[in-house]
């Protein structure tokens, strides 16, 4: 079976070595000649919206999938007419948008941020009225890594925001005082079967995901449910076929959900050596209607991100246990290049090893 996949970053690198054990081949699609895959996968450099390329980029693929959520709906579109592409392009258009994904949220019952959109001057001056400050301003599409995002404190920083963002269609969310950070990843297969991934707990820094620890410390069983039954809404609601995340906000026992990505998740990487089937390996077999696997966590698992900076692989893997992953990228600021995970079947020393991996990498 030959699987293409738009995007040749860490993820489809992550994704191609997944599949490789179970026979599969890959072609990439990717305007970088540099891209992560090059060096593991046939990688067609291109741009997404090239249609002469889409033309002839599905020759001889059973399936297609996209590990990037910005790739043009339109290219998707055109693609499904000669090859099945999973997750479904709904999903994909959903989460292009901000508007659209907290409006799906919204809709099936899942709680939100409070929020409304903001295309002028004047619809910001009401959305600050309506929902209060402080408040974030965002864009409604493009946004990833805390980027296009502006909090607002005070009155007076209004302006600022327009001049920053203004333009654009956006919009404006409360901003949610959380005890903590939370996703939720699930996978669906082509005949409806779902697997849960335990719910994770994750910490940012200026928007970028630092570290994950799988599962959550100290989760309710309460809590647990309500995030299955809101991911399994979701995927349900757009007859979803792969891998699903689900970005939540706690607040006490209650859970706001942030956003989602129709793909494999950063916050699931720690399952590659952490649980009983990764999260790659799970979304290939789910887009091939293959059995899914156990998503359950071996033991307890932190992950932590390598930003910017490449360390010393020989003083990461000194750290007992530490499984070490190099995605074959330049480092530069705010770049992500790689990530380590270590798991053990006690939460306690799985804290005591981030907290020895910590320094390594600069956080
Ligand atoms: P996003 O790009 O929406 O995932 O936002 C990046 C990060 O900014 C989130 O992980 C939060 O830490 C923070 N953030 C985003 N939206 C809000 C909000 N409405 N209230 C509080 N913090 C937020």
């Amino acid at each position: 079976m030959k699987i293409g996949v738009l995007g040749g970053g860490q993820l489809g690198r992550m994704l191609a070595l997944a599949g490789y054990p179970l026979g599969l081949r890959f072609r990439f699609l990717d305007p970088a000649p540099e891209a992560p895959v090059m060096e593991l996968a046939e990688h067609v450099v291109g741009r997404f919206d090239d249609l002469a390329v889409l033309e002839r980029f599905p020759e001889g693929l059973d399936v297609v999938t996209y590990e990037f959520e910005n790739v043009p709906v339109e290219a998707v579109q055109h693609l499904s007419r000669a090859v099945p592409v999973y997750p479904p392009v709904r999903a994909l258009e959903v989460s292009q948008d901000r508007l659209l994904e907290k409006t799906l949220f919204a809709r099936l019952g899942i709680p939100p941020a409070p929020f409304v959109a903001v295309d002028s001057r004047a619809d910001l001056e009401r959305a600050v009225a309506q929902i209060g400050l402080p408040a974030v301003l965002k864009t409604r599409r493009l946004g990833y890594d805390g980027k296009g995002q502006f909090l607002l404190r005070q009155t007076a920083d209004v302006e600022a925001a327009w001049h920053r963002l203004g333009g654009v269609p956006l919009i404006l969310e409360g901003f949610i005082a959380f005890d903590r950070e939370v996703s939720q990843l699930a996978a669906r297969s082509r005949n409806g079967d779902i697997v849960f991934y335990p719910l994770v707990q994750n910490h940012h820094r200026e928007g970028i995901l630092r570290i994950t620890l799988a599962p959550a410390p100290d989760l309710s069983p309460g809590l647990v449910q309500t995030a299955q039954q809101a991911i399994r809404a979701v995927l349900e609601d757009l007859d979803y076929v792969g891998l699903l995340a689900i970005e939540f906000f706690v607040c006490g026992e209650q859970l706001i959900a942030n956003e989602m990505a129709p793909r494999v998740h950063n916050s699931g990487h720690w399952s590659i050596e952490g649980a009983r089937t990764s999260q790659f390996e799970n979304h290939l077999r789910a887009i091939l209607g293959w059995p899914l696997g156990p998503a359950d966590a071996l033991g307890h698992s932190a992950m932590i991100n390598l930003i910017g900076t490449l360390p010393d692989p020989a003083a990461l893997l000194a750290v007992p246990g530490a499984h070490v992953h190099f995605y074959g990228k330049e480092p530069r600021p705010g770049r992500k290049v790689g990530h380590v995970t270590v798991w053990t079947q006690s939460e306690q020393e799985a804290g005591e090893l981030l907290a020895r991996l910590r320094p390594l990498v600069g956080e």
